[in-house]
């Protein structure tokens, strides 16, 4: 059977019914943003790994090394704080091929370690290798959370409200914006606005402190950080609590920014926000009498939707008509990324 087949997910599922066994200390295991263990009575250590690859992740005639060490590290301090959870140690595995310089290897940590820094959490060991095609980077991140923060994909109930942090598609919108620079096209590419939504793709900002404000205040009943697209990331915390859910197009957050390029883009702003990924906001159910505990957080969040009872995902338009939302994020093995 081709991979392609079966997808991402269903060779995860694979993989977890092959290898996986749950012991009396993995709270969370496979299916989650990250892994959650028992290893002292009053801690949980939340374990997870995330690679970026050459010509999947990142393209290096538009990304400067500095951002790649950022982005490694972004992604995996965005993992933590879907849990809940306070990052403390990290990993970093590389595969270099010959034409990488040293300078370039500098610029990653440089950029790494700047974010790093700032949720003060140290590199601690890792591994080196020369790659024959293609730079491989593989970051693993060590954090820590009480039990009573814990929070997991799991846990959403019919009735709950859909929040997510922030705004959707700005990172999906500057890839588009910096794959058309490379091809000479530069058209909207200039400009306050285009440099914003490429920030967001080249140097997202995990959301650590929203993410651990969200569970220390107890409000949130599932959580998942947006990596793959809303519809995909949405479907994963369906599953995972075993409801559907139901989203209203107009209420998604769009910045300013995208709104003012998305007559020089490809597709609809809403396919950006609902397929692109790479977002890294968190996307979080919250029962509604809880919503005044939220609100009193003061962080920047927008109801999109409610959970539902059984397993449908479904988007009201502007004129309230219902259609099956499809997860149509990130699969690495069904390629269904905006390309
Ligand atoms: P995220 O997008 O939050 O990084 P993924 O979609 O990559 O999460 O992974 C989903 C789940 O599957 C996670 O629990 C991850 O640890 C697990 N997983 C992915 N690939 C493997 C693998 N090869 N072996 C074991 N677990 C895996
Ligand atoms: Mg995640």
């Amino acid at each position: 059977m081709r991979i392609s087949d079966l997808g991402e997910f269903g060779l995860i599922r694979n993989i977890q019914r092959l290898s996986f066994r749950k012991t009396s200390t993995t709270l969370i295991g496979i299916g989650d943003d990250a892994a959650a263990l028992k290893v002292s009575p009053s801690k949980i250590l939340l374990a997870t790994t995330d690679m970026l690859l050459e010509e999947v992740h990142f393209d290096l005639s538009f990304t400067d090394f500095y951002s790649l060490g950022w982005k490694s590290a972004a992604v995996n301090l965005s993992d933590i704080a879907a849990m809940g959870g306070v990052p403390c140690h990290c990993l970093t595995a590389l595969g270099i091929p010959n034409h990488i310089t040293v300078e370039r290897i500098e610029d990653f940590y440089r950029g790494f370690t700047a974010l790093l820094k700032t949720h003060r959490t140290t590199l601690v060991g890792g591994d080196t290798c020369h790659s024959r095609k293609g730079m491989v980077i593989s970051v693993t991140v060590l954090g820590e959370v009480e039990k009573k923060n814990l929070l997991s994909r799991a846990g959403a109930k019919p009735g709950d409200r859909v929040f997510v942090t922030g705004t959707l598609g700005d990172s999906a919108a500057g890839l588009e914006i910096l794959k058309n620079r490379v091809k000479g096209q530069e058209g909207r590419g200039k400009g306050t606005e285009a440099k914003r939504l490429i920030a967001k793709h080249l140097r997202p900002v995990p959301r650590a402190a929203e993410g651990r404000a969200i569970a220390r205040s107890g409000c949130a009943s599932a959580m998942i950080d947006i990596s793959d697209g809303l519809s995909s990331d949405l479907a994963h915390i369906c599953e995972q609590s075993g409801v559907g859910a139901e989203i209203h197009s107009d209420r998604i957050p769009i910045s300013p920014a995208l709104m003012k390029l998305s007559g020089g883009l490809t597709m609809p702003v809403l396919h950006y926000a609902l397929s692109g990924g790479e977002d890294y906001e968190l996307l979080f159910t919250v029962p509604p009498g809880k919503i005044k505990r939220l609100q009193s957080l003061h962080i920047p969040v927008t109801e999109i939707g409610a959970v539902k009872r059984g397993k449908a995902l479904m988007l009201v338009d502007d004129t309230g008509r219902k259609n099956t939302l499809q997860a149509t994020g990130y699969d690495h093995f069904r390629r269904m990324k905006i390309t």
